[in-house]
């Protein structure tokens, strides 16, 4: 067999494997075989790069970076639907549609509405060529690269389905897959992200797909765009769809009368809480595509479509307490502490309270009876009180004046909705949630130790702050709960590798409060090390590139404490990096100070994100869009012609890769 013809098989292999293992959940081979065999691919891409193809299932681990998405104008557009809420309403939707048809023979087909993040994906030739978001309807994001790592998402079909075509669907992350990342992110000491549908659409706009790949997305299809007239029903090219090996759920069923969408409604309206995603509705099509032509189209939604939106689930119970919870930077969370109550399938005996305000708005109270609701948050919500089961004897809530964890007064800021704790560093939650920053995987990515062990050090006296962290010896860390001295050992070993970590991160994990990834890489490029930044002043903070005021003011604030010093030479005398490495110096000049750049076309001796790092090491700024500020616009095969134009017209100097290299030489 040739190297084409043993790569051709192994991805047709492979692409099998995943059909059956995501779209059938029905695995066919060990994921220990399977990663052999990718290997192999991998490994004889590699080796034979002309056999690249961007649809290969080694693709789908994604590792590409975009900066910005690209936008495309649908072929089709993408409507919204019209809602509706009851029986009457679906049955005034049939009354206007038979009018418009001339006739009540009207079949139907009932669908779950799916909770998650619309998505176009286009095929030709069978192959997958792109997937746009929604968008406006009219045009929408570029987010194939993504979409690829979606691995029941077929990059080509099979069978003898129709090769040119659109179809639509719903990007959603599982239940189960969404509680387990929150589970690892609070694990981290991160906050869990807050419900499944914005955690997938958020997804597709990650910059990085390899992080893309991790999460646990599903694609679930719900529409077919072609002229093709091979198919005479919705229902029939949705049944051809799934045997082309998209995922079209099963939950699809045809109904002859409103009354057997009826049917269908109430039946999920209970059974829904069994799924194994989130649906807030159904929606309800007519069948035949003929009909659907006629029916047409108003200002905003198909006329042959409509939705139909299921109540959010609400139950009254009593609230037994409200209690208050303390985070990393001291922000008081209250909790109202539930008679528990079956609600929307699970049993809920902690809801959210928000702040102050929000208590002394809905005027809620310790005993009173009160509103719960589930929707598309995890954590659900307080709505208010059932004042006609107040007790007589009800006091109104005061709320909390001291933090419960530490006794210290609380203090509240003019604007702020929040009350904070401000014993920063004698407040058990605090430690505890400012180490956990501090491994995080943003941070100092140390592995072998992890959230719940950082408390339990901390309780038992062995560290206080991240510093400590670098005095542990194994045989302290032996005699805990669970551990062992191989984990002892690992921890211990994890922690001395976080020497390593570049000084951006260090700054990121040292927690300054407003300090985030992307400032702290712009604060360490500029001060390159923490001793001139600890020692900047206001006016020298806010000249660096996007640091505002509050930013500055938070940095000097940290500064000004001799604790934080402390902590810093701490770290210092350990090996941390505090200063950026001596390869990061070379690298960078000022030779481009004040100058703005737009980078187009591909490049040869760099990738684009290269470039544009280059530019940015040695002082200069990159912008997406040519204006009469931009200095220079490095050009590469295949510059975007309207670019040149526009270059051209406002007199921006054009250079080659070759120039912008000597001009950094
Ligand atoms: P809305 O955003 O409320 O106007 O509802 C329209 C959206 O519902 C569409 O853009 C789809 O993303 C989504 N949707 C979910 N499930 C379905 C389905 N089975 N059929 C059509 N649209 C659906
Ligand atoms: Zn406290």
């Amino acid at each position: 067999m040739s190297p084409k013809e043993r790569i051709a098989a192994l991805r047709k292999e492979l692409h099998q494997h995943n059909y059956n293992y995501y779209v059938l959940d029905n695995a066919s081979i060990s994921d220990f075989e399977f990663d052999i065999k990718l290997k192999e691919l991998e490994s004889l891409e590699n080796q034979f790069p002309e056999y690249f193809d961007s649809n290969s299932p080694t693709q789908r681990v994604g590792g590409q970076i975009t900066k910005k998405f690209t936008t495309v104008t649908h072929l089709n557009r993408m409507y919204s639907l019209d809602n509706s809420y009851s029986s009457q309403d679906l049955l005034d939707w049939e009354k206007r549609i038979q009018k418009l048809l001339g006739t009540n023979q009207i079949e139907y087909t009932c669908e779950l509405k799916f909770d998650g993040a619309s998505i176009n994906l286009t095929y030709e030739n069978g192959k997958f060529v792109r997937a746009v978001t929604r968008g406006d309807g009219f045009q929408g994001d570029d987010v194939s690269t993504n979409i690829r790592t979606i691995r029941s998402i077929p990059l080509h079909t099979g069978g003898d389905f129709i090769t040119d075509f659109e179809i639509r669907g719903e990007i959603i992350l599982p239940l189960d897959g969404f509680e387990k990342m929150n589970r690892e992110r609070i694990a981290m000491g991160e906050e869990p992200y807050r419900n499944p549908r914005n955690t997938a659409s958020g997804s597709l706009k990650l910059q990085d797909s390899s992080e893309v790949a991790k999460r646990p997305l599903d694609c679930l299809l719900y529409q077919v765009v072609t002229n093709n007239r091979k198919f005479k029903s919705h229902y029939d090219i949705l049944e051809a769809a799934r045997n082309a090996g998209f995922k079209v759920p099963k939950t699809i069923q045809l109904a002859s009368s409103i009354d057997e969408v009826l049917t269908f409604v109430n039946h999920w309206d209970e059974k829904r809480h069994d799924l194994p995603y989130e649906t807030d509705g159904i929606v309800i099509k007519v069948n035949s595509l003929q009909q659907q032509e006629e029916l047409g189209y108003t200002s905003k939604s198909p006329r042959w479509a409509i939705a139909y939106k299921f109540q959010a689930e609400q139950v009254s119970t009593v609230l037994n307490e409200i209690t208050y919870q303390v985070g990393r930077t001291g922000a008081i969370t209250p909790v109202a502490n539930l008679e528990p109550v079956s609600l929307a399938g699970t049993i809920v005996k902690r809801a959210s309270l928000h702040n102050a305000d929000q208590i002394e708005k809905l005027d809620i109270r310790v005993g009173d009876t009160v509103y719960v609701e589930k929707g598309g948050e995890i954590i659900p919500k307080v709505l208010g009180v059932d004042l006609s089961k107040r007790p007589a004897d009800s006091t109104p809530t005061i709320y909390a004046t001291h933090c419960p964890e530490c006794d210290t007064a609380l203090v509240r800021t003019d604007g702020d909705a929040k009350h904070y704790c401000p014993n920063t560093y004698g407040c058990a939650p605090q430690i505890t949630g400012r180490i956990q920053h501090y491994i995080s995987r943003k941070a100092m990515d140390i592995e072998g130790l992890g959230g719940e062990t950082v408390d339990l050090l901390r309780k038992e006296g062995l560290i206080l702050n991240y510093a400590d962290l670098y005095d542990l010896r194994v045989e302290q860390i032996i005699p805990l709960e669970r551990m062992a001295e191989k984990s002892a050992q690992n921890m211990i070993d994890g922690i001395k590798k976080s020497k390593q970590i570049p000084f951006e991160k260090v700054l990121f994990a040292l927690g300054i409060r407003f300090v985030g990834e992307t400032v702290a890489k712009k604060l360490a490029k500029h001060f390159k090390s923490i001793d001139s930044l600890m020692t900047a002043n206001f006016e020298s903070l806010v000249a660096v590139d996007e640091i505002g005021d509050k930013i500055a003011d938070s940095v000097i604030e940290f500064s000004n404490d001799l604790g934080n010093m402390q902590l810093i030479d701490r770290l210092k005398s350990y090996g941390v990096q505090l200063t950026i490495s001596e390869e990061e110096l070379e690298n960078q000049t000022n030779v481009l100070e004040g100058k703005i750049f737009v980078v187009s076309g591909v490049f040869h001796q760099m990738s684009r994100n290269e470039l544009k790092k280059a530019i940015e090491d040695n002082g200069g700024k990159v912008s997406s869009s040519i204006s009469k500020k931009t200095n220079y616009v490095v050009a590469g095969d295949h510059m975007g012609p309207s670019k040149k134009v526009k270059a051209e017209s406002l007199g921006v100097t054009i250079i080659s890769e070759d120039d912008f290299l000597q001009m950094i030489q």
